[in-house]
């Protein structure tokens, strides 16, 4: 095995064993690239780490492959540039993508808005 398929074959095998702690590395890197700041190791942010996606209950994929909406996301919960434990919660990509830039209140307010259209619109037919 050349040396190039070699890492890449050690690097799959490592993702694979410590999917939790190789998610918390890679969130924390990208978010610095990125230009915040992360105030919280990689092991910090993994005992943070739930089965589930805090927002909709969806039962996150920790695999070392991307897998859609239900992989997990860091949420940085007010939009600042300083990230630590209080200020973040871990969900999946499709609430995450949705949610945006809205803190969590004016995410809640637009899904309410959502729901409350949906039933004027199941009334009459039509928004
Ligand atoms: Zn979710």
């Amino acid at each position: 095995m050349d040396q190039k398929k070699y890492k890449k074959a050690y690097s799959q095998r490592v993702r694979k064993a410590n999917p939790y702690l190789i998610w918390a590395q890679y969130t924390i890197y990208h978010h610095n690239q990125k230009g915040h700041s992360c105030c919280f190791t990689p092991e910090e942010l993994v005992k943070k780490i739930t089965p589930n996606c805090e927002i909709c209950g969806t039962v996150l994929i920790w695999t070392h492959k991307k897998t859609g909406h239900t992989s997990p996301t860091l949420d940085r919960m007010d939009n600042g540039k300083i990230l630590t434990l209080d200020n973040v919660q871990i969900l999946c990509r499709r609430c995450n993508v949705t949610k945006h830039d809205r803190t969590q209140d004016e995410f809640e307010d637009y899904c309410r808005m959502v729901v409350q259209r949906a039933a004027t619109r199941d009334q009459t037919g039509r928004a």
